[in-house]
């Protein structure tokens, strides 16, 4: 099966990847064509699987190839929010049963308390942190209404959940913006491309790590060629955890769509202007709706995300005029200064939120449709997918594998013409959440 999808190659690097050091790509094609388990995507995902693949077998090769460089993936682009439960803000609409929704957010907090070991483990330099305050806001009374309904819910399902009124997030925030906040479930904050890289620099010995190695081609059955712009490689078992790209493969392309979104930093502010921004040092400020802005006061820089667009990466310069104008409307009060670094990010996105997973045809093994909360979920599904493979079975592993797929979708230009619709529809119900 040859390729005609691209993986992804943005129109600016990951503003988190270029507040690190340099880092050299790791491009050594190594000399054994021959290998146990092929894993394509080094993302969070494809990190757990070749990790736990090591750690089950310690014995066997295993080649982890990826199209773009560590840091650089959706991977290292994200927000760095380590949810548990990605529907928080719209718990009640998605309308989880009770105990299917406990028994989701066991396998996120499994996914959680892994990526808490490892980093220890490795001494990761991620700014792991769990104290901050993670908040999830409302900016309207629509917003405000889903927040108390979802609190609700939470407390329902026994989840301790803490109320912050508009006062008390003005000293947080520094910013009067907001009227109503809930925070529960966020377990930990990080900087996403360390700890992308420190999971990438810490794999076990039995994995060899390729970089800039683009899978063009795969065989149908076992053993699987696998073609990459370095040539070809021979595995008893693939594992597939490139995400949105899995479509290339034919897997999944009637049930994903790509949905770029968008990240900037400040550029680093002084004292004065750190004074606008609330009390504490450190704070995160999560939306009321999918739609919405989510914000983060790290140290010195405030980060924004926000914006939806279907499977194209917008123009920069529109990209830049829509994250300083949410910026603006948040904070009045701080200079004009123009947005230091801003970048695009891809993820799949499924009409129910869920994930294709599992073995769809011997020997080949699947974990994509990461959407917007994979940090946590790709890290627990890569691991559990790589335990799968192995024959370890687990109460994780049987409540993953009862979990439906995502659902079909009608071909282009339907598909698209219905996504495009969706998201102005969105926007336009988020509001001032934006
Ligand atoms: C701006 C932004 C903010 C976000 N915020 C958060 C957040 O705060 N918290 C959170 O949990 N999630 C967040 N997300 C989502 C999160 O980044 C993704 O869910 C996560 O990266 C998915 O991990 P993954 O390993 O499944 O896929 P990816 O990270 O997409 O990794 C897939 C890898 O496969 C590689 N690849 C693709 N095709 C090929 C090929 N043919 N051959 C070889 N390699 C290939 C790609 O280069 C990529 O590195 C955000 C995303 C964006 C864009």
């Amino acid at each position: 099966m040859r390729f005609r999808e691209k993986a992804p190659a943005y129109a600016a690097p990951s503003g988190w990847n270029v507040l690190l050091p340099k880092r050299m790509a790791r491009e050594r094609v190594p000399s054994g064509r021959r290998f146990r388990s092929v894993v394509v995507g080094a993302g969070y995902t494809g990190l757990a699987a070749a990790r736990r693949l090591a750690e089950l077998a310690p014995g066997d090769e295993i080649l982890l190839l990826d199209a773009a460089t560590i840091g650089e993936g959706a991977s290292g682009r994200n927000s760095g929010y380590l949810l548990i439960n990605p529907g928080e803000p719209s718990a009640s609409a998605a309308g989880f049963a009770g105990e299917w929704a406990v028994r989701q957010m066991a396998l996120v907090q499994a996914g959680v308390d892994w990526l808490r070991e490892l980093v220890a483990t490795h001494a990761i330099d991620c700014s792991w942190q769990e104290a901050v305050p993670a908040i999830t806001t409302a900016a309207t009374p629509r917003g405000e209404r889903s927040l108390a309904a979802t609190r609700e819910r939470y407390e329902s399902w026994g989840i301790a959940t803490e109320e912050y009124s508009a006062s008390e997030l003005r000293r947080i925030f520094g910013t009067g913006y907001y009227r109503y906040g809930i925070r529960s479930l966020t377990r930990a904050l990080v900087q996403p491309a360390a700890l992308h890289r420190g999971l990438a620099d810490s794999l076990p010995a039995g994995v060899t790590l390729l970089e800039n190695t683009p899978v063009h081609a795969l065989s149908d059955e076992a053993p699987f060629t696998v073609e990459t712009s370095r040539g070809e490689f021979v595995a008893d078992r693939v594992f597939i955890t490139n995400n949105l790209h899995a479509r290339a493969f034919g897997l999944g392309r009637d049930r994903m769509v790509g949905i770029y979104t968008y990240g900037a930093f400040t550029p680093e502010l002084d004292r004065d202007q750190l004074e606008l921004l609330g009390e504490i040092a450190e704070w995160g400020a999560l939306p009321a709706h999918r739609m919405g802005t989510t914000m983060r006061k790290i140290k010195t820089r405030l980060l924004i995300r926000s914006g939806d667009s279907y499977e194209r990466e917008l123009e920069p310069a529109a990209v830049r005029a829509m994250l300083t104008e949410h910026y603006r409307n948040r904070f009045p009060a701080m200079k004009a200064h123009e947005l230091e670094h801003v970048w695009g990010g891809l993820t799949a996105v499924t009409h129910n939120g869920a994930f294709l997973f599992g073995e769809v045809k011997p020997r080949l093994f699947v974990s994509v449709g990461c959407g917007g909360a994979g940090v946590t979920r790709g890290t627990i599904q890569g691991k559990l997918l790589a335990e799968l493979a192995c024959g370890l079975r687990s109460q994780l592993l049987r409540d993953r594998l009862v979990q439906n797929g995502p659902d079909w979708l009608p071909p282009e230009p339907l598909r698209g013409a219905g996504a495009k619709l969706q998201i102005c529809w969105e926007q336009w119900i988020a509001g001032a959440e934006r």
